[in-house]
């Protein structure tokens, strides 16, 4: 699902944020939230100032409630939302699931309550208002073609993959997939995982490290398919069912 649809002043691209709903042996669950219905209504300042700059479409529709809404699938029945991270264009949405549990790094939750540079100033504390059940990860305890990785209890296979650097606990997350792999990277890519998009030097300070070896990644392994936390609006209108 797209759940933030963006058209930035420059360049004048159409983007979409990534959510992911996966179904697992634990009900629906999540992959991170886009913006809520709390930033459609009475914005934050922050997501007010980014919505002005980043073109942010005020539309409630768009939120993952109301569209999985419209799939028959209420939010209560979403148990458990997974995070990339905790920036307001992809937790907005936690207020909206008020009985879920959130999967997230444990580095990502305190950066979130003491932000310390200028890219962890885009948290909106109204996301977690509401004092979700947080479930916090640290220890990698798999390997996940060559990634240390953090085993999430579902079923199919889900994993936290640290990619630390967008934000100080920013993870991809793998997801098991009927003939391969899913493998939403967030902001760790840039947009539409397009590596030529925006000069490398420019990723490097802004999305982070990580660039370079998911290249060479996606090259190795086509039965994994990338996503960036953003992705170009044509992607969505092919993928959307
Ligand atoms: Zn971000």
């Amino acid at each position: 699902m797209d759940c933030a649809p963006m058209r930035p002043w420059f360049p004048r691209w159409e983007v979409g944020g990534t959510c992911l709903a996966v179904d697992t042996d634990q009900g629906v669950v999540l992959v991170d939230t886009g913006v809520g219905l709390h930033d459609h209504e009475h914005p934050y300042w922050i997501v007010r100032l980014f919505a002005l700059d980043f073109g942010l479409r005020r539309d409630p529709e768009t939120t993952a409630v109301r569209q999985l809404a419209r799939r028959g699938i209420a939010a209560g029945d979403v148990r458990h939302i997974v995070l990339t991270h905790l920036h307001f264009d992809h937790a907005g949405g936690l207020p909206d699931f008020p009985h879920a549990q959130i999967h997230v790094h444990r580095l990502e939750h305190e950066a979130f309550l003491r932000p310390r540079s200028w890219i962890e100033l885009a948290y909106d504390r109204f996301d977690a208002a509401h004092d979700p059940a947080w479930r916090l990860y640290e220890q990698i305890d798999a390997d996940w073609f060559g990634f240390g990785a953090i085993r999430l209890p579902f079923t199919p296979r889900l994993y936290l993959v640290p990619l630390f650097g967008h934000t100080r606990g920013h993870c991809g997350v793998a997801i098991q997939t009927g003939d391969g792999w899913i493998f939403q990277c967030g902001d760790a890519l840039p947009l539409n995982a397009e590596f030529d998009v925006t000069p490398a030097w420019l990723n490097g300070i802004v999305l982070g490290p990580h660039g370079p070896r998911l290249e060479a990644f996606a090259r190795a392994h086509p039965e994994v398919r990338l996503l960036a936390g953003h992705m170009r609006r044509s992607f969505f209108e092919v993928h959307l069912t």
